[in-house]
């Protein structure tokens, strides 16, 4: 009856994560928020530009329509103002093209790196569930490589729309002023390429977003192919990763080429339209002024402005380069903030508190598969109705067949996944019910693989505490017998341990995972085949050690070394996500079941092995 159903259902609706808004764009212009001063002067500075550059050909037209024409002594009266004010305008212009450009940029880059962090968050947010199906080459490529273009478009579009706008828009409203009939005519010719550039622009965005995602297959093939580079080595297989690399690259480059095929068609009918325009200025205006209704400087200014308009519509088809690259990549990292975290605190999860550490499993089931994804394998439990408890401070120890459900059993007391049905607790709270943070602080683990964090010795210790002193490092690695090891070398505790620790052998990460777990001094203990991948001597060491550190605390071992945890307060027998028997090492002698089998298995082939040697 206690059992909090509830709490995978509301999970869901918990306040996780502020601004997400209904569309995509607008949560993109969520991100325009705290910038808003920067936008607001930007927008300013853009407009200032575009109405210099718009008044210039006008103000030529005044001079030379009107002034020019007076003669000498009035041009030199006059053109002292006229230069003066025209350096004024320009120094203006400097100045705002300066903050455009500069603080423009600096706002986009801003922006680009809150949804770097935003997106880094939401990938801490997930649970094994998302790492288990995601590659980790794709969320690489959507951290660092889909982002890169936000910082343009983020800035440049806003700018762009701006200026472009308001000198298309000024240059139509000058021109119709001057000729209506010629600009009726290029508005029409102009209509028709806009309408074309649009459809090959809507081409491009599917261009763009398969760009992003065969990025992604190559970041993704490379990460698997370095991470992997050991056992590529140890195989010999260098020739097949090769292939996989340039099969993936090449498909990059197809996918390249299909860009650069829509990019050029779409700048040869934008450069198409420059050369349409003038073609009607000096057929339809040449027709005007030798019909008498426009002067020739009017068909001059004309061809001022033609130059006006094109480019900000050159400017504006570029931009939507720029645009419907970031929407690929802003896409794709959407994708990534609309998915939800399987595993959440629940609303009123409270702190756990461990008064004796006892643990109780009931009735627990559970399956990797997601029922939603409707595989052929949906639901196939994994776990299957398991009751377990342990008491305060005994060590358990779990044995049964490989793939029987050991290591999940484990990995749902600190909800790295979350129960089927029935529910786990420790001292009575339900895992559910408390936060992750407290649970997973009150449970160390130590695995058969140990991953050490590229930096020295010391610093890895000290990921089970961040703020422990130096003493207490030592302290911690005396504990994990690894302290004289660390003394002997030169660095000592400086020492670097290279990527995954490839720099120290098995044993010694080993250790080095066990003196982090002493740091943390967790109430709860799992040991998951912690000594399985070690040499009889290595195993010695790291077995006192795990000893020491299994003593005062609840401890649950899993080792197929039945030697190893003979000396359990209890041993349960897991096969097929079932305990099928339970008791201490002589109880289950006794009863001569699954357990004997196997105690007998491995004691006689010790026999036999050592009567070979
Ligand atoms: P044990 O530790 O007893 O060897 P496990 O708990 O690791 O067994 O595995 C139990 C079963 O769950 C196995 O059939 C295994 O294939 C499956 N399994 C383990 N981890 C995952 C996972 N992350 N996703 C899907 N299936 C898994
Ligand atoms: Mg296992």
């Amino acid at each position: 009856p206690t059992e909090p159903e509830h709490v995978r259902s509301t999970s869901h609706d918990a306040p996780a994560r502020p601004e997400l808004h209904p569309t995509m764009l607008r949560r993109f212009l969520a991100y325009y928020k705290p910038e808003r001063g920067l936008l607001i002067a930007d927008t300013v500075c853009a407009l200032v530009i575009a109405g210099i550059d718009l008044a210039f050909p006008s103000i030529l037209r005044a001079l030379t329509g009107g002034l020019f024409m007076e003669g000498r002594n009035a041009i030199l009266g006059a053109l002292g103002y006229i230069a003066l004010g025209l350096v004024v305008m320009y120094l203006v212009r400097m100045g705002c093209r300066y903050f455009v450009s500069a603080q423009g940029h600096i706002m986009g880059a801003r922006m680009e790196s809150r949804m770097r962090q935003d997106l880094f968050d939401q990938y801490e947010r997930f649970c094994f569930t998302y790492f288990d199906r995601v590659n980790s080459g794709d969320m690489m490529s959507r951290v660092v490589n889909d982002l890169f273009d936000i910082c343009e478009a983020a800035h440049h579009v806003p700018e762009w729309i701006i200026i472009c706008g308001v000198e298309i828009i000024g240059a139509f409203i000058i021109l119709a002023t001057i000729s209506p009939v010629l600009t009726g005519v290029m508005a029409l010719v102009t209509a028709v390429f806009v309408v074309i550039m649009v459809r090959q622009n809507l081409r491009m965005r599917e261009v763009f977003a398969d760009n992003r995602r065969k990025i992604s297959e190559v970041n993704s093939q490379l990460q698997d192919s370095l991470a992997g580079m050991r056992v590529v080595k140890s195989f010999a297989n260098e020739g097949t990763e090769r292939a996989k690399f340039r099969h993936s690259n090449a498909r990059y480059l197809d996918s390249k080429v299909a860009q650069y095929h829509a990019m050029g068609a779409y700048q040869a009918t934008s450069a198409l339209m420059t050369g349409a325009l003038f073609t009607v200025i000096v057929v339809v205006g040449g027709l005007l002024v030798a019909q008498g209704s426009m002067t020739a400087v009017d068909m001059a200014t004309f061809a001022l402005y033609i130059s006006l308009f094109t480019t900000p519509i050159e400017t504006l088809v570029n931009s939507t380069e720029n645009i419907q690259k970031a929407i690929a990549g802003f896409k794709r990292m959407d994708e990534v903030m609309l998915t939800m975290p399987d595993i959440e605190d629940a609303p009123d999860a409270r702190p756990l508190k461990v008064t004796d550490g006892a643990i109780e499993y009931r009735d627990v089931c559970f399956s990797y598969e997601d029922e939603e994804l409707g595989s052929d394998r949906a639901g196939r439990p994994v776990i299957d109705h398991l009751n377990l408890s342990i008491r305060p401070g005994e060590t358990i120890a779990l044995v049964g067949p490989s793939g029987g459900g050991k290591t999940t059993t484990c990995s749902l007391l600190p909800r790295f996944y979350d129960v089927t049905s029935g529910a786990i607790t420790i001292d009575g709270q339900d895992v559910r019910s408390v936060t992750q943070e407290s649970l997973r602080q009150a449970i160390g683990l130590v695995q058969q693989d140990v991953y050490l964090f590229d930096g020295t010795i010391g610093e890895n210790i000290a990921y089970g505490r961040p703020d422990a002193t130096p003493d207490e490092i030592v302290e911690a690695a005396r504990r994990a017998n690894i302290h004289a090891f660390i003394e002997s070398l030169p660095d000592g505790y400086d020492t670097v341990v290279g990527e995954r620790g490839s720099r120290l052998s098995g044993g010694q990460k080993q250790r080095v995972a066990i003196a982090r777990v002493f740091l943390k001094d967790p109430a709860i203990l799992i040991l998951d085949e912690a000594t399985s991948a070690l040499d009889n001597e290595s195993e010695e060491a790291v077995q006192e050690s795990l000893e020491r550190l299994a003593r005062d605390r609840t401890t649950i071992i899993i080792a197929h070394r039945l030697s190893t945890i003979k000396n359990a307060d209890e041993i349960a027998t897991v096969e097929r996500g079932r305990v099928v028997e339970r008791g201490t090492h002589e109880e289950l002698l006794e009863r001569d079941g699954t357990y004997a089998r196997y105690y007998r298995m491995q004691f006689e082939g010790a026999r036999a092995g050592s009567s070979l040697r």
